[in-house]
C-alpha cells in the first residue's frame, strides 16, 4: 500500500465518512503543532490514524532525535524511546484499531518513552524519521504473536552535542596575608583580613551568578609570594586577575577607592609609592623564597600582550565606573604602576584599592561589613560587564 502524507487541516477527502473523521482527528491533533512555534527539543504533536488495517502513529519533531523500538509481552506493548526530545504534545491520541492506548512519560533524563498498550500482536512495517527529521513514524498492522516479539527497530544515535563552553575563572588575590599584614590603621586594622574578607565576599557573589568560576590565591590567613599569585592565575589560565588592597598612604587625608592597571612607568607619585610598598611585600617572603628576577621581571614585561593590557584598562574602567556609584574615589581613579601582582603577560590584571588604611575616614569604613559588600558588589558588576563584553582579550587556540 503506497504511503500517504500526514492529513493536514481541512484537506478535502473523498473516502468514506469512517476515514473523513479519522483524518479530522488526526488534524485535531496536528493542529498545534501548525499553530505556534515548537518548543526546541520536543514532541510537539501526537496522531493516530488507520487506513485499511495498517495503523499510523506520527510524532511530529522540532529537533533531531534518535529512537529505538521494541515490543514487550504480557500484556502486549509496542515501546519507542525517544532521545532527545521531550513530550510536549499534551494528552496522547485516544487508542484506535489493535492500538488500546497511548502513553507518554519521561524514562530517563533525557529520554521520553512512548508506549502503545495493545490489543492483539502486530508487526512494525515501517518505523522511521520522515519529512528530513521533522516527523517520526510508525506503521503496524496485525501479525502473529511470534513475529511481534522479534520486532525491534533503532535509528542512528544522535550525534553527541558538543559540550558547552567552559565558564571564564576570575581569580581574586587577597592581598598580603600570614606574616604580611599590609597596611595597618590607625585604630589597628589589618590590610590583609579587609582584604580577604571583601575578596571572601565577592566570591560569593561572583559564584552566585553562575557563570563563572572563581579561584583565590589564598582563602585563609597565610603569606603568598607575589610570584606565586601571579603564577596560580597564570597556570589556570585565567579570563581576569584581580588582586584586592586597602593600603597606606603617608598622607592621612587622602582617602577614596582606586584601581591600578600595570605601566613600566608610574602614572604618577601615589601609585609609584602603592606599587613600591607592594613589591616590598615579598620581603617577608623569608630567605626560602627565590622570588622572579630583574631580567625574568623584564622578559615577563616584554611579553605583556597588547590586548592582556587593552584587556586590563577596560575592566579598569568599569571597575572605576561601578565603584563610583557606590563609594567615595581617589581623583584620576585609574592609575598605572609596576605592580608584580599585574604582570601576568596573558592574564587582564587590575588592582583595586578599596580605600586607604591611612585615612581615618576610609578605615572606618572598610571595616564595615556592608561597605564592605557595597565595594564587594561594585566589583562584581565591573567583572560581569567586563567578561560580557564581546571583545576578544585572549587569542583563540
Ligand atoms: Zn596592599
Amino acid at each position: 500500500m503506497p504511503l500517504r502524507p500526514p492529513a493536514l487541516p481541512g484537506a478535502p477527502s473523498s473516502r468514506g465518512p469512517r476515514r473523513r473523521a479519522l483524518v479530522a482527528a488526526a488534524a485535531a491533533l496536528i493542529v498545534p503543532a501548525f499553530a505556534r512555534p515548537l518548543a526546541a527539543r520536543a514532541i510537539g504533536a501526537a496522531a493516530l490514524t488507520q487506513d485499511d488495517g495498517t495503523v499510523r502513529l506520527s510524532l511530529t519533531l522540532a529537533e533531531p532525535i534518535s529512537f529505538r523500538l521494541f515490543t514487550l509481552d504480557n500484556p502486549l506493548r509496542l515501546v519507542i524511546d525517544i532521545e532527545g526530545a521531550a513530550w510536549r504534545a499534551g494528552a496522547p491520541p485516544p487508542g484506535l484499531g489493535p492500538v488500546l492506548r497511548l502513553r507518554a512519560a519521561l524514562n530517563r533524563p533525557g529520554v521520553t518513552r512512548v508506549v502503545l498498550d495493545l490489543a492483539e500482536p502486530v508487526a512494525v512495517r515501517r518505523a522511521a524519521l520522515e519529512r528530513g527529521g521533522a516527523a517520526l513514524v510508525v506503521e503496524m498492522v496485525p501479525a502473529p504473536r511470534s513475529v511481534f516479539l522479534r520486532e525491534e527497530a533503532a535509528s542512528e544515535p544522535l550525534p553527541r552535542p558538543p559540550q558547552p563552553p567552559e565558564r571564564p575563572l576570575i581569580v581574586l588575590d587577597p592581598g598580603h596575608g600570614g606574616r604580611d599584614p599590609g597596611a595597618i590603621g590607625a585604630s589597628g586594622t589589618q590590610e590583609k583580613r579587609i582584604a580577604l574578607a571583601a575578596a571572601l565576599e565577592l566570591r560569593g557573589m561572583l559564584e552566585a551568578t553562575g557563570r563563572y568560576r572563581v579561584a583565590m590565591t589564598r582563602t585563609r590567613d597565610v603569606f603568598v609570594p607575589l610570584a606565586d599569585r601571579v603564577r596560580f592565575a597564570q597556570s589556570r589560565n585565567a579570563a581576569l586577575f584581580l588582586s584586592i588592597h586597602a593600603d597606606a598612604l603617608d598622607d592621612p587625608s587622602v582617602r577614596g577607592a582606586s584601581v591600578y592597571t600595570l605601566a613600566e612607568h608610574a602614572s604618577d607619585s601615589i601609585a609609584e609609592r602603592i606599587a613600591r610598598n607592594e613589591n616590598r611585600a615579598d620581603r617577608f617572603a623569608g630567605p626560602s623564597f627565590t622570588g622572579v628576577t630583574p631580567e625574568v621581571a623584564r622578559i615577563l614585561i616584554s611579553l605583556v600582550r597588547r590586548e592582556t593590557l587593552n584587556g586590563s584598562a577596560r575592566m579598569a574602567r568599569h571597575a572605576v565606573a561601578s565603584l563610583r556609584r557606590e563609594v567615595t574615589m581617589l581623583p584620576n581613579s585609574h592609575r598605572f604602576a609596576g605592580f608584580v601582582v599585574l604582570k601576568a603577560p596573558d592574564v587582564p590584571s587590575v588592582l583595586i584599592e578599596m580605600g586607604f588604611m591611612s585615612s581615618r575616614a576610609d578605615e572606618a569604613l572598610l571595616r564595615r561589613a556592608d561597605h564592605r559588600r557595597k565595594l564587594a558588589a561594585a566589583m562584581a558588576e565591573a567583572a560581569q560587564r567586563y567578561l560580557e563584553e564581546a571583545v576578544p582579550v585572549r587569542a583563540a587556540g
